[in-house]
Order: structure tokens, then sequence, then C-alpha cells
């Protein structure tokens, strides 16, 4: 199937900005450094959940759904965004996500809160393992549930990141001129997304995954789970090309303490971004990534020739949730 032939439905603002981070660049001296805006893409505060939900919830309608079910962590910036979609669609919405309701609400949490969905609390299983359950029970209650999958990262949240990869490109007047592409990778159809994409394209910029949680998915390490996406993917866009350990480039040293643990890294990533553009970056992602990507400026991985461009995928709620441990500084 071609892509444009899959049911889509416009959610976000699309195509995102892109801009050259000059002075930022300066600061590390090393390579010029662009980034790509999907903080930008609307829909509460934006970011890269709804590139995938267009394809994902475009589904749900053609089923007929009346309500969608997802599951994350606490601070969920995918449950955030799902919870804005399904606003906007005239669907309810039923959030399962990890640990207790807290004594105070904030960051993502507000959100989901004012965007008048369920919230279901899940102790320590933040990934869905609850979700059959409920799924049966709104069955029973005469629903028509639609499961969208752990960070939105099926074949169809993946088709978001293959069309992202496409705009890019049409973008930069028909090119990729970036040697790098650095972003934060956690459920995988991001990176997937645009290992197709390029592929498609038939590009050889090289895609840097900085992994975010050490933790796996469905007993399926994120690299692993990555490559079957990337395949399943090609098969439904008819695109002969077989996925390998070797054309991955996941790196997993910058995940030190976990998900969601803010280390000394990410907060010198966040102040220094701000500090010399007045951009924000999240603690949870792209703080993390962007962590990566200075370490690989200073350790001269990437070089004062090359062009990088930052994928920055929103997360920026969170920031609010996190203040204590992005402030003491
Ligand atoms: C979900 C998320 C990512 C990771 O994207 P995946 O497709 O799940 O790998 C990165 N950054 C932010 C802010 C996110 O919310």
């Amino acid at each position: 199937m071609h892509l444009d032939q899959v049911a889509h439905v416009t959610l976000g603002f699309l195509p995102t900005p892109i801009h050259v981070l000059e002075q930022f660049s300066a600061t590390l001296a090393g390579p010029q450094i662009s980034i790509k805006r999907d903080d930008l893409t609307g829909l509460a505060f934006g970011g890269n959940k709804v590139r995938k939900l267009e394809y994902i919830l475009a589904q749900a309608l053609q089923e007929n759904a009346d309500c969608i079910i997802t599951a994350g962590a606490m601070q969920s910036n995918h449950c955030r965004q799902t919870a804005a979609a399904a606003a906007k669609l005239n669907l309810e919405c039923h959030l399962v996500l990890g640990g207790e309701a807290p004594p105070a609400t904030n960051g993502n949490l507000l959100l989901d809160q004012l965007l008048g969905c369920h919230i279901h609390w899940a102790g320590d299983k933040r990934k869905g393992e609850d979700i059959p359950e409920l799924v049966n029970k709104l069955k029973t209650l005469g629903k028509k549930p639609y499961v969208v999958p752990y960070g939105g990262s099926n074949e169809l949240g993946v088709l978001g990141f293959v069309q992202a990869m496409k705009e890019l490109y049409e973008q930069s007047n028909q090119c990729i001129p970036y040697s790098h592409i650095v972003f934060a990778s956690s459920s995988g159809a991001t990176q997937a997304g645009l290992m197709l994409g390029r592929a498609m394209l038939k590009n050889n910029c090289e895609l840097i995954g900085i992994a975010i949680d050490k933790e796996e998915i469905n007993q399926q390490s994120l690299a692993d789970n990555i490559l079957m996406l990337a395949n399943q993917t090609a098969l439904k866009l008819d695109f002969n090309y077989e996925f390998t350990r070797q054309h991955l480039n996941l790196d997993e040293n910058y995940v030190a303490a976990g998900y969601g643990v803010i280390g000394e890294s990410e907060k010198e990533a966040i102040k220094l971004l701000a500090d010399a553009e007045g951009v924000l970056l999240d603690p949870v992602y792209t703080g993390r990534a962007m962590a990566g990507l200075i370490d690989y400026v200073r350790t001269k991985k990437i070089k004062s020739h090359e062009h990088v461009l930052f994928w920055h995928t929103g997360g920026l709620p969170a920031l609010f949730a996190y203040a204590d441990d992005v402030l003491n500084l």
C-alpha cells in the first residue's frame, strides 16, 4: 500500500519549523546544529505523538470506535496528546497511568484532567498491562473501545515518522542536508519511521537514537522492537527492504539511572539551550537526547565540518512536574 492511501486524520500543525541554533552551536564550538520543532505540532503543547496519532486514530474512526484507551507513565506525553486528540475527535478517552493518584496534580497529568479523560491508576504497571481488563469492562457497558499501543508505537505510528522524513525532505528542497539526525528514542516508532523514510528516500544521513528507557517493551529490547517495527511497516508499504542490527544506531549510554531520573547532564543541556537560544527542552526525553548530542560534540564523534539536525520531540509540560529536579543547577 502507498503511504497516501492509508487513512489519515489531520491533528497537528505540519510541517513543523526548522531553524539553525547559531548561538548554541557557537557555545559548543562544534558543528552547525539545527533543530526540527516537533514541540510545536500543536494539540495541547505538541510533541511527536501527534504524527503517530494522525494514522492510528484514523483507523479508530474507520472502525467506528467510540472510546480510546492508552497507557503510560504518570507524566506521559503520549497519553496527554492522545487525550487531546480524543477530545478533538469527540471520542471518550481512558488513560491507564503508572503509579497512584498523587496528592498534587501538575504537568501532563494536569492537562489530562483538563482534557476530560478518565484516569485509571495502575501502580507499577505503566506499560498497559491492565488494558485487556478495561477493554472487557467497557465492552460490557456497550462501548466500542480502541486501544492505542504503548507510545503509539505500531506500524501506523511508524507511518507518522515515514511521513515526517518526507516532510523534512520536501522542506529542504528535495534533499536532506544533514550528516546526522539526533533524537530521543523510547518506544520505537520515531526511530523506525525515520529509518524507513530514509531508506525509501535513498538517503544516508546518520540517524542517532538516544535511548531514554532501559526497560523492555512487550518482552523485547528497544533495539529489537525498532527493527521489528521498521520491517513490518516496510512490508505494509510494499517496500522490499530488510532492516538488521547494522542499520540501527541506538545509543544506550545515556539512560543513566533510568527513565525519568534527571541527572546533571540533562540539567546542563536544558540550561545551555535555554540560555543560548530561548528554546526549552523537557527533562525526560529531549534533555537527555541533547545531553547525548553535546557529548558527541565534545568527544568529537561529530566533527565541526558536519551539520546536525536535532529533532525536538516535545514533552515540555513535564518541565513543570519535574521543577525541583531541573532547578537545582
Ligand atoms: C514518546 C517520546 C519520545 C520517543 O518517541 P518513541 O517513538 O516512543 O521512541 C521522545 N520524546 C518525547 C518528548 C516523547 O514524548
